[in-house]
């Protein structure tokens, strides 16, 4: 059974939590505290952390650097917050995902489902993708060639770049920080313009209507992400 651990301070949200994970077969701590939460996900081992940023004795974003200075565990943040540059921190300080409340339990699910599988440790290694294929196109990560419809695309370096980091974490929002600091360079990280000419140009490339992408996808002030 899947071992969650919940760490949120709003005594009826974590009962809701507790009941639906229950009911789906996860096996479910809680914590109201950070201080808790570290202690609890050392001895415990959960599978994945949700974490509530707003907490009583630590801000969440300092729980999930803690964290991840030991731990590779899936971490979900639950975000009551709409500012997406506390989102972006959270993402940044190692976080997976996050969701905003309110949210549906089927959404909370469907993310922790994803954070589980992506992040398996021993999966991880054995189930990189090498060719990523959707119904229309074909993306060889090995080969390095893209091909829509049958038909080869060609990439500049930098399109291709792009594309690779976000095609091996399918599903997943890459920070917009992420993705300049890793093709740019860490002096870009805030070139968010840069993203935004080139990721138009891999639309035209890649999307059947690049005016309405399927494949990839804006978070709005966030960053983005590959669905195949
Ligand atoms: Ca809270």
């Amino acid at each position: 059974m899947p071992r969650v651990l919940v760490v949120e301070d709003d005594p009826q949200l974590v009962r809701a939590l507790k009941i639906n994970l229950q009911a789906r077969s996860y096996e479910v701590e809680a914590a109201g505290e950070g201080a808790t939460a570290l202690r609890i996900a050392d001895v415990w081992r959960p599978d994945v952390v949700l974490v509530d940023l707003g907490l009583p004795d630590m801000d969440g974003v300092e729980l999930i650097r803690t964290l991840r200075a030991s731990s590779r565990v899936p971490v979900l943040v639950l975000s009551a917050r709409h500012l997406s540059e506390e989102k972006v921190r959270a993402l940044d300080a190692g976080a997976d995902d996050y969701v905003t409340k309110p949210f549906s339990m089927d959404e909370l699910l469907a993310r922790l489902r994803a954070a589980t599988r992506r992040r398996d440790p021993v999966r991880v290694e054995s189930a990189v993708p090498t060719v990523v294929a959707t119904d229309d196109l074909t993306i060889d990560l090995v080969a390095k060639k893209v091909r829509r419809e049958e038909r080869l695309v060609r990439l500049t370096p930098t399109e291709w770049h792009l594309l690779e980091i976000l095609v091996s974490r399918p599903g997943h929002l890459v920070p917009r920080r992420t993705l300049l600091t890793e093709v740019w360079g860490p002096g870009h990280a805030r070139n968010s313009n840069y993203l935004r000419v080139y990721m138009a140009q891999l639309r035209r490339k890649l999307e059947r209507d690049p005016a309405h992408p399927r494949h990839i996808i804006t978070e709005a002030g966030m960053g983005y992400r590959f669905e195949p």
